[in-house]
């Protein structure tokens, strides 16, 4: 059977959006990347490849860490790098500083129920 070059679009495009998907993963940049390849195929991954690295890095070492870690993998300091991450890391700090208050505020809550 011969396919039509509308069948090997439907199985092409998946194939270029995957692996655009894992170019993009290894620069920070999963959506770009598929986005990227299901428009421009090869040269879609080319660009990402090519691209800028939008992976966090640690401040101290210049380490590529994951996203949200307080504990840089390579050199073991705290690689705070965005204001986000810092801020997101500060609100769960603010959360559990005091368990105790939090558990009493709790408690006269429900008294007062
Ligand atoms: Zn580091």
């Amino acid at each position: 059977m011969k396919r039509t070059s509308m069948e090997w679009l439907c199985i092409a495009l998946p194939i270029f959006a995957i692996i655009g998907g894992m170019f993009g993963a290894a620069r920070g940049r999963v959506g770009a990347g598929v986005f990227l390849a299901l428009f421009l195929g090869p040269i879609g991954w080319a660009i990402i490849y090519f691209g800028t690295d939008e992976r966090d890095r640690c401040v101290h070492c210049k380490g590529v860490i994951q996203s949200g870690a307080t504990i840089c993998k390579h050199c073991g300091r705290t690689p705070f790098i965005t204001a986000s991450a810092y801020q997101k890391q500060r609100e769960q700090w603010d959360k559990i500083k005091d368990p105790v208050d939090a558990w009493e505020a709790d408690q006269k809550k429900k008294n007062q129920e």
